[in-house]
Order: structure tokens, then sequence, then C-alpha cells
């Protein structure tokens, strides 16, 4: 976990280093996620790229979102977030070299790559982002509240498909857990901005990977049965290769 820790900073502190005169302000204002947002690909890139907040998180913090697209109106939708899970801090590191990747090469990508509306979440849970980096480095959840008392929603078990199906196994319903899925699913205002922004779209999504670093897997559905899901072996292929080429 050291040498994790280690690498992580790393990357977050050069990838998001800005030389604006209001970066210490921005920090402390809403952390990295800002710096990156603001500073760098909008302005550097503002014919393909528009920053907007999708949502406000637990304690108020915007949840900011980048789109990289040209406008096309055949474009099919990709969706790529990375820190729902707060301390997994590498995972905000990648989607931003995606980010960075494809808004700087653009006009040289492919058209499988310029004929999708990219829509670029690097930090999904800014609340336990900020808390990772303040108190707690391993805090995976974000800051929600019972009672007056922190406990904190497993994002990424908040959502709707199979919501507490598997009881105890997978997710669980005590708030004590670092799998707490929540009181119901989407309770939480971070959850329920990824569905609203999805399902307010009239961009139609064909992808949709979200980021992680706590084990080196790629998963796809089912998470919560074993029953093949529809285009199985479409998601096996793909999933195979994105393996090769990530190993
Ligand atoms: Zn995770």
């Amino acid at each position: 976990m050291a040498s994790n820790f280690s690498e992580s900073s790393v990357l977050n502190n050069d990838y998001y280093i800005d030389t604006d005169s209001s970066e210490e302000k921005e920090k402390a204002e809403n952390g990295t996620q800002t710096r990156f947002l603001k500073c760098s690909k909008e302005r550097d890139f503002p014919a393909i790229c528009t920053v907007s907040v999708i949502g406000k998180s637990v304690e108020g913090r915007d949840i900011k979102m980048l789109k990289i697209s040209n406008s096309n109106a055949s474009n099919a939708a990709v969706w790529l977030d990375a820190a729902i899970h707060s301390r997994e801090w590498i995972s905000t590191a990648v989607v931003t070299y995606l980010a960075d990747f494809i808004a700087r090469n653009f006009q040289d990508l492919s058209n499988s790559v310029t004929n999708k509306d990219w829509y670029i979440v690097p930090v999904l849970n800014p609340d336990g982002y900020e808390y990772t980096h303040t108190r707690d480095r391993m805090w995976r959840k974000n800051r929600a509240r019972r009672d007056g008392v922190c406990v904190g929603v497993d994002l990424n078990r908040n959502f709707s498909c199979g919501w507490g199906n598997n009881g105890e196994e997978g997710s669980s319903d005590n708030p004590n857990s670092v799998f707490y899925r929540g009181p119901e699913p989407f309770s939480e205002p971070e959850s329920s901005a990824v569905r609203d922004t999805i399902l307010s779209s009239s961009t139609e999504f064909k992808v949709f990977l979200s980021f992680h670093s706590y084990f080196e897997l790629i998963i796809f559905p089912w998470g919560y049965k074993t029953d093949p899901c529809p285009h199985y072996l479409d998601l096996l292929e793909g999933a195979s290769i994105m393996a090769r080429v990530t190993t």
C-alpha cells in the first residue's frame, strides 16, 4: 500500500499542477479536480471541451464533468468516471490522462474515437476525495450522515440494479460497513447525479466505464447474479481486449 500511495501522489500532483495565480485559492475551495477542469481542458480546447456541474455532493462540493465532443448530432456517448471510491486516487489520474490524450490529439484520432461524446467525471466522490487528502487516506465511501454522524455510503452499491438483492453478500445494510449500500437506491446525490445526467442526455450511451484501483479486475454485468447479461459475448470480447492492453 505504501508504494500505491507514493505513485498516486506523484501522478496527482504532476497532473494537476497549474501556474494560475488562483491555484491555492481553488485548491482550498474545491480540490484538484477544479484546477484540471477549469484551467486546462476548457481553456486549451474550447472548440471541443465543455465543463459543467452535474450535481452537488453531500457536503455541497461541485461534481464536475468534462465533455469532449465535436458536437456531431450522430455521435454516441461514452461515460468515464473515477474516484467513486475516494481512496482510489490513481483512477482519477488514469481518467484525466485519457481526457488529456483525447483532447490534445483529437484532430488526429480515428473516427471511432471522434464520433463519440465523451462524458468524463474525474472525481465522482469529491467529499471523500478531499477527506482522503486531509483526514483518512483509506476512506472509501461518500460523507453521508445518519443521526448527525458521518457513516458514508458505498456509492457504487447505491445504484438501483440489483440493489440489496444478495443481502450481506457484496453490499451491506449496516452503516458501519465499508460496503454500506445506503437506505435506498439512489439515496445519495453523487449516484443520483450519474443517473440524472445519463437519463437526461439526448445522446444514446454506448459505453459506461467506472474506473477503480483496488483490484486488478475488469468487471462487467451482472455483478449481483451469475446469469449471463445481454450482449455477454460482446462484453467478454471487449473486456478481454482491455485486459490484454492493460497488462
Ligand atoms: Zn473501487
